[in-house]
């Protein structure tokens, strides 16, 4: 009997224990990705970007015999429905660990095998599942470091091979039309101004891994905090759709680094920051809603995702160089520089004193990048209140981050067009993209600051030192 596999975040050929296991049955194989709540509740950049990821995945398919074949529905209408039609014997998947799909899954399992289906779920997504680490007297960890310590000699399997054929179905089951989809449909600021920006695919993925692992790696340590040099790896994007494994990342980083790249050993520890994340997601979901310390509850976070100052955040308008031209980067590119992120997310919760939560929200509907784990933990790091988290009162300094990150202006220059004779296209290129409603073009004059650094830090220090533990 065929095998379905069910796709979701592991848009690969290579490194695929659920697809393996599907052609282990000896049957057809029936890849099926399901358009169902889960994706209506993307943002506008993931959303679209996902959609960019099925069609790459698509073709890859089709070169192996193969096809994606897309429904809409709930999960476990869809797959109850596609049984039937093909009388397939099993459907595996790839674990995913936010609480909305391990509900979800679960719920798939059994119906499914209550009907006599072998549904089989896989790991792939991460490197080390949440439950497979724990701290000595037993737990997860909510400390980064000793975790890494546990992880960092483990054996970590060497990624599977990408079949060549897939074998198909005599008839296929009906599909959707990608196009039909409309997965760039909120996607205002336009296909044609992000796309040249995104890395679409696992073959892309792959060869930049590979071009990252003999080059910039070696510098990665000293080079990663810069965000106008290509010093980091951008593999992001393709990690968080599974267009590659955090597994191929990992054995590509060791071998750099038993060739001597020193740089290496800093990089894998990203790679473990994202299964950290990953951990801390399943053990504690309330890190995507709430405080993660709820002591944090009481603090006077403003909640007006409207206000003056918030939109001039998001639109890059608040006089701060470093802050606007990140979230510039991010409106244009779909992903921002680390420590750009860092520092976006400092002001807006410190400075600015607003919720964590709308800047959150806002990254998910910008971020081509954007993951639920890695992006709840970064907001929460940055506003104090999460776990392994910045202190509050050490706040960053935009002017001073300047200063050491990007003394040339290189970065704020590419950015930002306002002041610039001549600015370059990747500067122009924001104008492009921003909503008509927003009323700006490159002419008008670059904004005075909108908040005083020192007041800003003041006040997020006074109501900090008047919270009561
Ligand atoms: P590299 O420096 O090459 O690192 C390799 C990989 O390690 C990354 O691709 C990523 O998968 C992982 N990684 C690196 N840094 C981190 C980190 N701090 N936390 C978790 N994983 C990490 N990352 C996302 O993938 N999606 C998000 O939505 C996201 N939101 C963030 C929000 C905030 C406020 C902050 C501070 C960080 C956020 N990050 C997020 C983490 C980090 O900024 C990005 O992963 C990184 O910038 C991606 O660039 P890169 O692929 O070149 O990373």
């Amino acid at each position: 009997a065929p095998s379905i596999v069910w796709l979701r975040r592991d848009l690969r050929l290579a490194d695929h224990p659920a697809l393996c296991a599907a052609l282990a049955g000896g049957g057809a194989v029936i890849p099926v990705f399901i358009h169902d709540e889960s994706v209506e509740g993307l943002g506008a950049a993931p959303k679209w970007r996902l959609g960019l990821s099925l069609a790459s995945l698509a073709r890859d398919l089709a070169e192996c015999g193969s096809r994606l074949i897309l429904r809409r529905g709930a999960a476990l209408d869809v797959l109850r429905a596609l049984v039937a039609e093909t009388g397939a014997g099993a459907v595996h998947w790839s674990r995913l660990y936010d609480p909305q799909s391990i509900a979800r899954d679960k719920a798939v399992k059994s119906a499914l095998r209550e009907t006599g289906v072998d549904a089989q779920s896989h790991p792939g997504h991460v490197m080390f599942e949440p439950w497979t680490v724990e701290t000595k007297t037993g737990g997860f960890y909510r400390v980064y470091s000793p975790m890494w310590r546990a992880v960092k000699d483990r054996d970590v399997a060497v990624p599977l091979t990408a079949p060549a054929q897939i074998p198909a179905p005599k008839v296929w089951p009906a599909s959707d039309r990608l196009d039909d989809w409309q997965m760039g449909a909120a996607m205002h600021r336009g296909a044609d101004v992000c796309l040249p920006y995104q890395r679409v695919g696992e073959a892309a993925a792959m060869e930049r891994l590979h071009a990252f692992a003999d080059g910039a790696i070696a510098q990665y340590q000293d080079a990663r905090n810069f965000p106008a040099v290509d010093a980091t790896s951008a593999l992001s994007e393709n990690l968080t759709y599974g267009e590659i494994s955090p597994r191929q990342c990992w054995h590509a980083g060791q071998r750099a680094l038993h060739g001597g790249a020193k740089g290496a050993e800093t990089w894998l520890k990203e790679l473990v920051w994202r299964e950290f994340a990953y951990h801390l997601m399943y053990h504690t979901p309330h890190i995507l809603s709430g405080n993660w310390r709820t002591d944090w509850d009481a603090f006077p976070w403003s909640t007006d995702a409207d206000h003056p100052e918030v939109m001039a955040w998001k639109q890059g308008r608040t006089g701060e160089p470093f802050v606007d031209a990140a979230m510039r980067e991010m409106y244009v590119t779909g992903k921002m520089h680390n420590r750009a992120r860092m520092i976006v997310a400092s002001y807006l919760t410190k400075h600015l004193m607003t919720h964590w939560k709308i800047g959150l929200d806002w990254f998910a509907e910008c971020l081509t990048d954007w993951d639920p784990a890695s992006n709840a933990m970064g907001w929460q790091w940055a506003a104090g209140c999460g776990p392994d988290a910045a202190p509050y009162f050490r706040v960053f300094n935009p002017e001073t981050q300047l200063d050491k990150f990007d003394r040339g202006g290189a970065y704020t220059r590419r950015w930002i067009a306002e002041g610039q004779r001549t600015p370059p296209a990747t500067a122009l290129d924001y104008f492009k993209a921003v909503p008509r409603a927003w009323q700006l073009d490159p002419s008008m004059l670059y904004p005075g600051r909108i908040v005083d650094l020192s007041q800003g830090r003041q006040r997020a220090l006074n109501a900090y030192e008047a919270r009561e533990f």
